[in-house]
């Protein structure tokens, strides 16, 4: 017969006393306990007995069925197992229509006992509730759920150490991302992970804080699928009462890509982007912290400020992008003729500054400087070819500043004087460079002021025909006049016409003044021939110059052919010569002569000649002074008088100071001849008394009434 039939016919057994005891106990504990033997069937009411539904009538098989299928099957194979190896434990769950509300059981916990010590079989059931039990341990099955969820989703990658901070465990992530297997990470065997430039600072850092106890927080790269990236690795102690660490927890969080962006933005904040070169900003605060370090150290500092000469040149003839590859290829160049420890930086557009730090002397910076000058020769570009080269100025710490601003202020001052003295060349700070910038201000100043207040005068220089010594016309010339009412020449305020609106306010006005006073003579009915009128550089560099003209010609009723432009070599020169040029052809559209001035002093006349629509070259007046003494300025004038006759041009000798010069000008067969000789200039209102009495006052030198006496101060190109 099989067992399971056995059980269930057994009968009940009589409860012993002391057994009933044990049994309430242990019913109220919420166990329970069956035994089916020989002597029958033993299921005492206990709690948990009424619970079950299980009373002293009841019976094994009535038991058994209340079970139900599925608990059966478990307690039956339990039973099977106990057979064999004397016990087993099996977990059955109650059915939903027991279990209807809280308190009820859910779980039971059964251990089964077989014993057959003598020729009957005996079997124990010890039914223990465990629906408290389970309920907390399904509680904390979620939970871990919760967890494991959360770390599994988590972009961050924990792990924990010991106290010692010996990696104990990572998650599968870290170790799949990593390709390492728990075995080769756990411990150090993470590092080998680690960049090797960063194993030093990020072990330094954790032995650190796993001394102190503190938390750390480092940003190392870490090799993931074969490429390093960076991440951020952070750790925090987790002490007992006694506050001693008892281990490390902590994550590692990929930060690759605000890394990178972070380097980016400190980069381009401190570099500039064209040549990779630090930029202003960072050279400024290198400056000042080399300035504060050098009196400790009893060194000197050099500032090396540098810029390309007429760079400009470049941006107009091949193009901005021929520009910038220049800037490119001279900022290599300059990087590497400067020592290594120099700090070196572009300032921006074609100015660098190289900082010498731990000098003894200012001849060490010159060195380098001469270095630098070295650096020039042909850049090619597109076809094209020029030949570029660069002014240094060399400030020197102490003596030439007590600050990095005045530094840089004073070594601009050397470096400016490295222009103006000719380019190509290196100028060290000296105080009377002050001197000379005070007055340049001085200039601005004065000029801006004199136009504000209307001290602007236009005078006029009678121009001659040499041939038969009749008036040709008058050549402008600005003046101006002090508070005192003395008359001054451009010499004085000649920094103001590189002034941008200072230039172009004294241009404006010289030609309100020059139409007013052609406006007047007309009225009169003289006859003055042609006014030449000067234009500058940046007047020409002004994109409505021609417009604004020609309407202001329109209101004041002026022909074109009583006007003719003067323009020197310098409008082709620097930035917006491309509009410069544009006003040329405006004006030659319109009609209006042009006169190319200081002729011969120029580098590329000739080539300006051949391509400009200029009516009239003007022989400078630095030609004509030797003219009879010197061979070859006798040679350059009779050639340009032969080459301007031959391509149909006037020719104007300027600077004409005795009869053997006029003479020898008229034999050459120069056009007309301007200068001290034949006229000096003379304010608008004596314009008219000179027209009117030529003769008289070429030939017998009679002057007007009250002849206004100009000053000797004077431009090579403005007062003849
Ligand atoms: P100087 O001999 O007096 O130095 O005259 P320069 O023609 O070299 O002109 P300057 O140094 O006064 O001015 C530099 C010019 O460089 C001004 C601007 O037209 C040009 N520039 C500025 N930044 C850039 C740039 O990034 N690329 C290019 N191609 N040109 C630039
Ligand atoms: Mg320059």
């Amino acid at each position: 017969m099989p067992e399971n039939h056995r059980l269930i016919e057994v009968q009940t057994i009589e409860p012993t006393r002391h057994g009933s005891l044990i049994e309430d106990e242990l019913g109220a504990a919420g166990i329970h306990l069956v035994r089916v033997g020989a002597e029958g069937f033993d299921a005492p009411k206990t709690a948990l007995s009424s619970k079950l539904g299980i009373g002293p009538d009841s019976s094994a098989r009535n038991i058994f069925r209340q079970l139900g299928t599925k608990n059966r099957k478990h307690l039956l194979s339990a039973m099977i197992v106990a057979r064999k190896t004397a016990s087993a434990t099996c977990k059955l769950e109650m059915s939903d229509d027991t279990v209807k509300k809280p308190g009820d059981i859910q779980w039971l916990r059964v251990h089964v006992r077989f014993d057959q010590s003598d020729a009957h079989a005996r079997w124990t059931f010890v039914a223990v509730d465990i629906s408290g039990e389970q309920l907390a341990l399904e509680n904390l099955k979620a939970e871990e759920e919760h967890l494991r969820h959360i770390v599994e989703y988590n972009p961050q990658l924990p792990w924990i150490a010991d106290a010692n901070g010996q990696i104990i465990d990572f998650t599968d992530r870290w170790l799949n991302s990593t390709g390492m297997s728990r075995n080769e990470a756990v411990g150090e065997g993470w590092l080998k992970k680690t960049h090797p430039d960063d194993i030093e600072r990020v072990g330094g850092t954790i032995s650190r804080c796993h001394k102190s106890g503190e938390p750390f927080d480092e940003t190392i790269r870490l090799e993931v699928n074969g490429t390093y990236r960076w991440m951020r690795a952070r750790g925090y102690p987790r002490r007992d009462e006694n506050g001693n660490v008892v281990c490390w927890y902590g994550y590692t969080e990929d930060v690759h890509e605000k890394v990178l962006i972070d380097q980016q933005i400190l980069w381009d904040a401190e570099h500039d982007s064209l040549t990779g070169l630090h930029n202003r900003a960072y050279f400024s605060t290198k400056l000042e912290k080399a300035i504060k370090a050098a009196p400790a150290n009893l060194k000197k500092v050099a500032l090396l400020l540098v810029d390309l000469d007429n760079f400009k040149q470049v941006n107009d003839l091949m193009g901005h992008v021929a520009g910038d590859d220049l800037i490119r290829k001279f900022a290599e160049a300059l990087r590497a003729a400067a020592p290594a420890d120099a700090a070196v930086a572009r300032l921006g557009g074609d100015e660098f500054a190289i900082l010498l730090n731990g000098l003894n002397e200012v001849s060490e910076a010159v060195e380098v400087a001469e270095a630098i000058l070295r650096l020039q020769g042909n850049f090619d570009f597109g076809g094209r070819s020029v030949t570029y080269h660069a002014s240094v100025g060399i400030g020197m710490f102490p003596e030439h500043g007590i600050d990095a601003n005045q530094l840089l202020r004073h070594t601009d001052l050397a470096l400016y004087k490295a222009k103006s003295n000719g380019r190509a060349q290196i100028q060290v700070f000296a105080k009377e460079m002050l001197d000379d910038m005070q007055e340049r201000v001085a200039m601005v100043n004065r000029a801006r002021t004199a136009a504000r207040e209307g001290r602007i005068l236009a005078y006029y220089q009678p121009k001659v025909c040499l041939r038969t010594r009749k008036l040709a016309g008058f050549e402008a010339l600005l003046r101006w006049q002090d508070n005192l009412g003395k008359i001054h020449a451009p010499a004085s305020i000649y920094a103001a016409f590189d002034e941008k609106t200072v230039a172009e306010l004294l241009g404006k006005t010289m030609i309100s003044h020059i139409f007013d006073d052609i406006s007047s003579w007309k009225s009169q009915g003289l006859e003055f021939h042609q006014v030449a009128i000067n234009a500058s550089p940046v007047e020409m560099r002004q994109s409505d110059f021609v417009t604004r003209l020609t309407d202001e010609m329109k209101a004041c009723d002026i022909a074109i052919s009583e006007i003719e432009i003067e323009i020197t070599e310098g409008v082709f020169i620097g930035t917006n010569a491309d509009t410069s040029r544009k006003s040329i052809d405006q004006l030659h559209k319109a009609g209006i002569p042009l006169a190319l001035d200081d002729f011969g002093t120029g580098y590329a006349s000739l080539s300006h000649l051949r391509n400009l629509p200029v009516s009239t070259l003007k022989i400078d007046r630095s030609f004509v002074q030797d003219l009879a003494d010197n061979t070859s300025d006798f040679a350059i004038v009779s050639a340009i008088i032969a080459m301007g006759k031959a391509s149909g041009m006037k020719v104007v000798a300027e600077g004409i100071e005795n009869k053997t010069q006029e003479d020898l000008l008229t034999d050459l067969g120069c056009d007309i001849g301007q200068g001290f000789l034949l006229g000096k200039p003379i304010p608008a209102h004596d314009v008219a008394w000179l027209i009117e009495h030529w003769e008289e006052y070429l030939e017998r030198n009679v002057q007007p009434p009250k002849w206004a006496i100009d000053v000797p101060m004077r431009r090579a190109n403005d007062a003849n």
